[in-house]
Parts: C-alpha cells; structure tokens; sequence
C-alpha cells in the first residue's frame, strides 16, 4: 500500500529541505526525496549549497585568505611569520569536515521534526502521486497531495571545453583539487570564477579569468564590478575580457585552449594545468516526469511559477529550479512562502529584497537596483558614496579599500538600491535589506546612530 502525506518535497537543498521542516512544523505530514550520494558513499541532504557549494566554497575561501594573511598581511602590524606553508590536502578535509557536520544537521533536524526522509530519485506520476527509486533500484509510490520540486540547478558545460580527467573542471572539481595549479585558467568572470579563482590565486596560482563580456559579473552596479576587478587585478588575477574559448586540448601537459576576441578575429592559444568551467548554472529538470503532470520548463530551462504554483494543480516548484536569482537565501525565502500558502496561510516576499554577496576579498555585496538598471528604466536617483579610505575602522584594520554607496529616489528619497565593496560588506547589507523592507529614506539611515569605530558608521 502506497505511504500518504500532505507534502512531498523532491530535493533537500535549501529549497526542499526548509520546505520540509516547515510543513513538519505546521502539522502537516511531510516526506523529502533526495537522491545525491556524498563523500561518504551514503546520500547527503543539504543540496548543492551544502555539498558542493555555499559551504565547500567559504570554507576554501576563509582558510586560503588566513594563509594570504599570514603570509602578506601581518607584516603590517610588525608580526613576523616565517615559514608559513599551506598543506592543500589538509585545508580539503577541513572543508569535508565542516560539510559532513552540516548535512549530518539536516537529518536531525528532520528526525526532530518529524520528516520522512526517502533516499532515491523522485518523479511525478499522475493522479497525485510520486514514485521513489531508491538506490537499489527498487520503486515505491506516495500519495501526496502537494508535490513541491525543489531540485536545484547544475552547472552549464561549454561545447569548446568538455570537462575531462579533473583538469577541465566545474565548480564542484575546483573544491577538490590536491594540489595548487600553476595556471589555473577559469571560462567565465561570474561569482563563481571569482570566489574559486581567489582561492587558488591565494594558494599561489597563477589565474587568467577569460570572460566573453567586457565587463566582470554582469547584473552587478558597473561601479562596483570595475571596483572588484580592479582589486583582484592588483592581487594578481589577470583578466581577459571579450574573449572566447573556440577549442581545447588536455593531454599529459595540461590543456592548451584556443581563445579568439568575442568580436571575432585571429585565435591565439593559452596554456593551463588546470581549467574551470563556470559560465553559469542551469535549472536540473531531467527524469522529473514533467510531462505526465502537463509541465514543461522554459528556453533557460526553468520552472515559471505563480506564487510558487506551477501550472499543474498541486504541484509548487522553488530555488534555482524557478525564475530568479540562484541563491540559498532566496530558495528558503520561497520555501517558507510555499508552505505558508499550502497551508492555507497569507504569506508573501519581496523578490525586489534579495541580497546578494561575493565573497572575494574585498567582498561585494549589494541590494535591490544597480545604478545602469535606474537608468534603463529612467529613474531619477540620487547617488550618496561614501569610501573606506575615510572609515576609520577601514583605517585602522588597514583594509580601506572599497565604497559604500546608496542609490534612493532623486523625489522621495527612498532608498532604491546598495552597493557595498570592502572586508566584511556581507555582514553589513542586512541592515540595508532591513531599511528596504520598511522603505526608508536615505536619510532615515543617515539619522541612525551606528557605533564608533566600524565599518557601519
Ligand atoms: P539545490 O541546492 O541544488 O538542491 C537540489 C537537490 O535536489 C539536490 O541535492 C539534488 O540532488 C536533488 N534532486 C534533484 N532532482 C532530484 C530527484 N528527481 N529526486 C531526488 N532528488 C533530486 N548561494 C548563496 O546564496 N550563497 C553562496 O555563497 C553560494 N555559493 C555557491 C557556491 C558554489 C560553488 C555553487 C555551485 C553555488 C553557490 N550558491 C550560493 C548557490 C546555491 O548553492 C543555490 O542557489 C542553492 O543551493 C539552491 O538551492 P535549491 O534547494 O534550489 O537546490
Ligand atoms: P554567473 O552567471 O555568475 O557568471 C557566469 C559568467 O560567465 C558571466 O560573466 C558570463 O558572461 C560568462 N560567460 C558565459 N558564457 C561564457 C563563455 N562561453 N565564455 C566566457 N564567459 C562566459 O555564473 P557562475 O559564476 O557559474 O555561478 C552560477 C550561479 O551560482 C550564480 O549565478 C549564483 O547565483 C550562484 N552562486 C552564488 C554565489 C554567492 O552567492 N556568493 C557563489 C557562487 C555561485
């Protein structure tokens, strides 16, 4: 006889596994799906952000920038360290320690909560039901009554540069390398080819940045995207602008690419010992069993939804698997708004409020419109800037690179967008996003007494 429940989840990243817990909490009877086989050879919950993501990455990124510090950043303070080494295979397991205490998390929280977790690949069948494949190969139906697909996104290949042999890698080979690249080169100057360039740029690679634009992070305030570009470049990062990978060879030596301007014109070759794919991130739909409920994803591959609902009665889609931004935060704002509406509660988010951070050194983190976006849609705004050269906090961390600047209505003066660049920024636009929800002016922050020395003043 076939299990019923209330909610089955497919998927336990940030998405599913909120979902899950959520419902749990709110009395209904929950199941989640997942079916992703981690380090330990068993399934893992918490999704790409746990497993190959969010986690792996600002574990990487913390432990390479002590190392940069130790070894270029206490002389100021007139600290001496001598013989600072990095041993890379020790830094890794780090990291694998710290994603297995979080994954592990997520199972006792559904324990606590009451989940039913089911290992195994999910797919929709009609009439309301799901099928399980577990690991065995061995199916099960569930009845469900809402099904929520929360099966996150994988990473884009590019035709010229197929992944091959952990020396063409994506963002999840680029967490596991063993050791430090001589010349990483890394296809794509987005926010995961800047966070993981920086890692290795750190270790004492070299990193070449090839980008098909002639700008870095496309989506980014210009001003602050020219900021970060310009203080990667003075860490060493070399960027490549307007260029294309037409081909790519790996053999014992490495890979040897052929890039050509993107405008078209003679192909030149650039040689690596290791390259990393990361041109984006594309919604993961295969074996979902879409069309037997009617459902199909769009051009990009997502999921389109109405307040969570998909098209087809009872199934709601959420994270990167829909429209919007691929982020963990986001995917958990709509998981708590799906299980709100399901049961039956009035909930809503404000997709104009969702921050966003890259944690380079100096981070960049910003909310809401970017000053090219104000002007496409010829908006009056007013820009007020402010540099971490003149914060004496920034002065006296001896980090005073970067900017904080507030875009609001040249009329209301409400503030429309913030874009911070600096140490420490992602611990700071909290407060910006806070400000938005309760749409204040520029002034009200202004008029709001921060502590003295920090950043926040
Ligand atoms: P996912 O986390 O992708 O989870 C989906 C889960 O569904 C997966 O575990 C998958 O195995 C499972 N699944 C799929 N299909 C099925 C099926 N049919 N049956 C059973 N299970 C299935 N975001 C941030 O906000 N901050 C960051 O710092 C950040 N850093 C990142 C760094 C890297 C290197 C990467 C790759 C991503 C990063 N992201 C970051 C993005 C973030 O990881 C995603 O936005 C987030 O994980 C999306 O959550 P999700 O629940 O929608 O999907
Ligand atoms: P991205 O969209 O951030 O950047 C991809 C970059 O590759 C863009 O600049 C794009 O113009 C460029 N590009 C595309 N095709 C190319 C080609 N053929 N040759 C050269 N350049 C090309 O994508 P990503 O860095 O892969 O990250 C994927 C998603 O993961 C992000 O959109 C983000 O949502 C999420 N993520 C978030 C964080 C964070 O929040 N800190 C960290 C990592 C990843």
């Amino acid at each position: 006889m076939s299990q019923k429940f209330d909610v089955v989840v497919i998927g336990a990243g940030p998405g599913g596994y909120v979902a899950a817990i959520r419902a749990a909490q709110l009395g209904l009877k929950t199941a989640c799906i997942e079916k992703y086989i981690g380090k330990e050879g068993k399934v893992a919950l918490g999704g790409t952000c746990l497993n190959v993501g969010c986690i792996p990455s600002k574990a990487l990124l913390d432990s390479s920038y002590k190392y940069h510090e130790a070894k270029e950043a206490f002389k100021v303070h007139g600290i001496e360290a001598k013989g600072v080494t990095i041993d890379v295979p020790a830094m890794v397991a780090r990291k694998a320690n710290i994603v297995k205490n979080l994954t592990g998390g997520i199972a006792t929280l559904f324990k606590a909560n009451g989940v039913t977790s089911f290992e195994g690949h999910g797919k929709l069948l009609a009439n309301k039901q799901v099928e399980v494949t577990g690991l065995d190969g061995k199916t099960q139906v569930l009845e469900a009554e809402n099904v929520i697909i929360a099966s996150g996104s994988r990473p884009v290949e590019i035709p010229p540069a197929p992944l091959t042999d952990d020396i063409i890698v994506d963002s999840t080979g680029a967490l596991e390398l063993v050791e430090v690249p001589r010349h990483l080169v890394v296809i794509g100057a987005g926010v995961i080819g800047l966070e993981l360039g920086s890692v290795w740029r750190r270790l004492g690679a070299q990193v070449t940045v090839l980008e098909y634009l002639e700008r870095i992070c496309p989506g980014l305030d210009g001003e602050t995207a020219r900021t970060l570009q310009r203080a990667l470049t003075r860490q060493g990062m070399r960027f490549r602008l307007g260029t294309r990978v037409v081909a790519a060879r790996s053999g014992e030596q490495g890979v040897e690419l052929d890039l050509q301007p993107a405008a078209g014109g003679a192909t030149e070759s650039l040689q690596a010992d290791y390259v990393l794919v990361a041109i984006g991130r594309r919604p993961y739909t295969e074996g979902l069993g879409l069309e037997t409920v009617g459902l199909a994803s769009d051009r990009r591959g997502m999921l389109e939804n109405q307040g969570q609902r998909s098209a087809a009665p009872g199934v709601w889609v959420i994270g990167d698997v829909t429209s919007g931004p691929m982020l963990a935060h986001k995917a958990e704002e709509e998981a708590i708004v799906c299980i709100e509406r399901i049961a039956g509660h009035a909930a809503e988010m404000n997709a104009e409020v969702i921050p966003s951070v890259i944690y380079t050194q100096p981070e960049v983190a910003s909310v809401g419109l970017g000053e090219e976006q104000l002007q496409a849609a010829r908006r009056e705004y007013k820009v007020g800037r402010f540099p971490f050269s003149a914060n004496s906090r920034a002065k006296i961390n001896h980090e005073s690179e970067g900017f904080i600047k507030i875009l609001s209505d040249a009329r209301s003066d409400q503030v429309l967008g913030v874009h911070m660049i600096g140490p420490g920024v992602s611990e700071m636009i909290g407060e910006a996003c806070v400000a938005m929800e309760f749409s204040a002016s520029a002034e009200d922050l202004a008029l709001t007494c921060h502590p003295h020395p920090t950043r926040s003043e």
